[in-house]
């Protein structure tokens, strides 16, 4: 059963000051967080139209803000609008910042049903939170981390590589440092330059050059594929695809298919590894078995992957659907498909 968010957005809700990339107006779509009344019409209505199945899955989710600095007497008022519906479904989710969880507001939450805590981590390097107005420290991110396992509570990470003075080895840091946390999840959310921002402005005088958009898509290939070695889920990668965002991006990493790049990435690398290994590339046409599901991202948006082979190697390769591949894996040779 495909797992289902009833998402709420609370924009900027509870932060402290504004931080240099964020705009969560034009990232939620949302001009202002709801009242409580507001939230119980929107989980009433979505429970009424799951069935019993996609309930039992489904989970209301808060975010777009830092939940756990909300005024206390707010907070409590959307989660006990949520409640009823809460107890029908998986539970509550919700994110905020680091800096702002404690053991108090956490027992608050387990009240309430709160199942799992996303913090917004962004890096693992205290340089690069400082440039970027994140005003927390990775130590913040080990020690809320750690309070949200002592609570019994799902603990899910989200990293921003690409961000203002990050290169690409901090970036690879604040991975190995995430895995060495440990979460249940992690999203990954390379840097889109919104206009009005911060970074806009950085970017806007030259001060902000972003890596190229490619070498990213390769870095965030290979996180990902960090991730699922130490049996890490990575739920989301990129923003999620909207007009407002699209129309306000001005430069870094915006792709509506972000995540679908990335894994047609990690195939190009394991159908690059097997073709490599042999050395001399004797076939002029390598034929490569995938699952079914996983074709058009073994092939790449515009043939993308079937042409690097082409003018990287002077090779063709043909792409077949196989259920006997599981999906993230190749078998390549041979010469016929089924
Ligand atoms: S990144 Fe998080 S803490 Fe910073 S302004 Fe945005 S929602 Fe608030």
């Amino acid at each position: 059963m495909k797992h289902k968010n009833i998402a709420i957005f609370v924009p900027h809700a509870g932060c402290p000051h504004r931080c240099a990339f964020c705009d969560q107006h034009t990232i939620t779509g949302h001009p202002a967080p709801p009242a409580p009344d507001e939230v119980e019409a929107v989980c009433r209505e979505a429970v009424a139209s799951f069935s019993a199945d996609e309930r039992a899955a489904a989970e209301i989710a808060f975010f777009g803000g830092s939940f756990t600095a909300l005024p206390r007497g707010y907070m409590t008022a959307l989660l006990e609008a949520a409640a009823p519906y809460a107890a029908q479904c998986r539970g509550i989710r919700l994110s905020t910042r680091p800096d702002t969880v404690d053991t108090s507001v956490l027992e608050t939450l387990r009240r309430y049903s709160v199942t799992a805590v996303e913090l917004g981590a962004q890096s693992m390097d205290d340089a690069v939170l400082a440039a970027n107005d994140r005003g927390h420290t990775a130590a913040d991110v080990s020690r809320a981390s750690a309070l949200i396992r002592a609570a019994g509570m799902e603990l899910g990470l989200q990293i921003m590589p690409g961000l203002y003075t990050a290169d690409a080895a901090s970036d690879r840091r604040t991975v190995e440092a995430v895995c060495a946390i440990g979460p249940d999840t992690v999203r990954i959310y390379p840097t889109v330059i919104l206009k009005g921002t911060r970074l806009a402005a950085l970017h806007a005088s030259g001060a902000y050059v972003p890596r190229p958009f490619d070498e990213m898509v390769t870095e965030t290939a290979a996180a990902m594929e960090t991730f699922r070695a130490r049996g890490i889920r990575v739920i989301k990668v990129g923003l999620h695809a909207s007009d407002g965002v699209s129309a306000e991006a001005v430069g870094g990493y915006y792709h509506p298919a972000f995540r679908e790049l990335c894994e047609s990435r990690l195939y190009r690398a394991r159908i690059e590894a097997v073709i490599t290994a042999d050395g001399t590339h004797p076939a002029r046409t390598w034929t490569v078995r995938v699952h079914p599901r996983c074709i058009s991202k073994a092939v790449g948006q515009k043939r993308a992957n079937v042409r690097y082979f082409q003018d990287t190697y002077g090779i063709g390769i043909r792409i077949c659907g196989d259920e006997a591949v599981p999906p993230f894996q190749v078998h390549v040779g041979g010469n016929a498909c089924f």
